[in-house]
């Protein structure tokens, strides 16, 4: 079954860490941007019944709307939207709808208009809990505000959030990130995203750090708040499903189907984020929006990356192009077996308590993980960063800081 992105590059200021395809002061752009964004699911739709070959005839089981701001787009161009999607694909009856919020920005009638659209899990980027961290990231909310929007959403009846946090910061300490995670975890969401901040190419931090405005993160100090953080949410029962995430256990929402050998649920811990879960087990997804990736039809592709020219692509084009591409395609490369094969241990290895699972990876290429990457396997479980036996392959928790290490192997 498919999966569907769609890309909303809106923000109001532009973050110093933030590398993402983002704009601010394109307000104005938004409503053609949608009805562009409309018009590339509608072609994309009539085009994909038959033409996903591990697709389902244009089912969709999870929508994610990225960004960017999404939650900066007003109520009636998200309907828009909606209508396209519900035209042109058959979004299951469970189909996971989630968007990302800037906990800024949104007010109670808001949530409730998202919800009465589908939207059905909120991702907001909190970030910190440290008014002077929040500063230096070019936040624009203060935490008080992340917990009136927590509060707000699950008034309007959200029963699946997410809360996004970085760590590693310039003049974080450890103290300071404990504080942050302890205030996060008394907002009961469902979900945590926790990431290491990168020194993104282009950016205004990197800038700041190379020329010792900043001081350089500290990798030792950002590696131990990362275990600790691990720590802590495992006591505060929270499972670690993937390097970056972690899901609260079933209470009283969508019920746990136990385990499940099909590649898209590996173990059906609820709340875990179904959508990311399609591109860790290397399933397609079609990517709508400018700079918007996707994966279909044995492709991988991007839109060009302005959202003036993509709207300009769409408005004017009078040929519809060959699934899964758009007429804002900016580039695309065919997917051979072999490097299949490899994104799927790479991605496949990110999830922490199943790895890559020996019967799945058997069905899907017809040959077992031992035929086809039992040199590198044994290399890495002598190193003891992978284990491996009859089940499949999965890191270490010792692997879990390096494992770039490991995806190298199979590249
Ligand atoms: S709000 Fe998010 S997407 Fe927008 S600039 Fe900041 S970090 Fe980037």
């Amino acid at each position: 079954m498919l999966s569907i992105y769609l890309h909303i590059p809106f923000c109001l200021v532009r973050c110093a860490y933030c590398d993402f395809n983002t704009y601010a002061g394109l307000d104005d752009l938004m409503p053609a941007y949608a009805g562009a964004l409309a018009r590339e699911v509608r072609l994309a739709g009539s085009r994909s019944g038959g033409a996903v070959e591990q697709g389902g005839g244009g089912a969709a089981h999870t929508v994610f709307f990225g960004g960017g701001t999404p939650s900066l787009m007003p109520l009636p161009l998200l309907s828009e939207i909606f209508v396209a999607l519900r035209d042109s694909f058959n979004l299951t009856p469970d189909c996971e709808i989630t968007l990302e919020a800037n906990p800024g920005t949104v007010d109670l009638p808001y949530l409730q208009g998202l919800r009465a659209l589908g939207v059905n899990r909120l991702s907001f980027g909190v970030q910190s809990a440290q008014p002077s961290e929040l500063q230096l990231l070019d936040r624009l909310h203060s935490f008080e505000q992340v917990i009136e929007a927590v509060r707000l959403a699950r008034s309007a009846d959200f029963g699946n959030l997410n809360l996004d946090l970085i760590y590693g910061l310039p003049h974080q300490s450890l103290a300071m990130w404990q504080d942050t995670l302890a205030r996060t975890l008394q907002l009961e969401s469902d979900h945590l995203s926790l990431y290491a901040l990168s020194l993104e190419h282009g950016t205004p931090m990197r800038s700041w750090v190379y020329r010792g405005l900043l001081p350089m993160p500290d990798p030792d100090l950002a590696a131990d708040m990362y275990e600790w953080a691990s720590e802590t949410l495992r006591a505060a029962g929270f499972v670690q499903y993937e390097i970056s995430n972690w899901s609260r256990k079933e209470v009283g929402g969508r019920k746990s189907e136990g385990e499940d050998s099909s590649y898209l649920r590996p173990r059906a811990f609820d709340f875990q984020c179904r959508h990311n879960l399609q591109y860790w087990l290397n399933l397609p997804y079609l990517g709508f929006g400018a700079g918007a990736h996707g994966y279909a039809g044995g492709f991988r592709y991007s839109n060009v990356l302005s959202p003036r020219v993509y709207v300009e692509r769409l408005e004017g084009s009078s040929v519809t192009p060959q699934f899964p591409f758009s007429p804002a395609l900016r580039e695309s490369h065919p997917v051979d077996r072999d490097s299949e094969m490899g994104e799927t241990m790479m991605m496949g290895m990110r999830l922490i308590a199943v790895g890559v699972r020996e019967r799945a990876f058997q069905e899907r290429f017809g040959i077992g993980l031992g035929d086809r990457y039992g040199k590198e396997l044994r290399e890495l479980k002598e190193l003891k960063l992978v284990e491996w036996d009859d089940e499949g392959a999965r890191l270490t928790e010792k692997a879990r800081l390096v494992a770039n290490r490991v995806f190298m192997e199979f590249v």
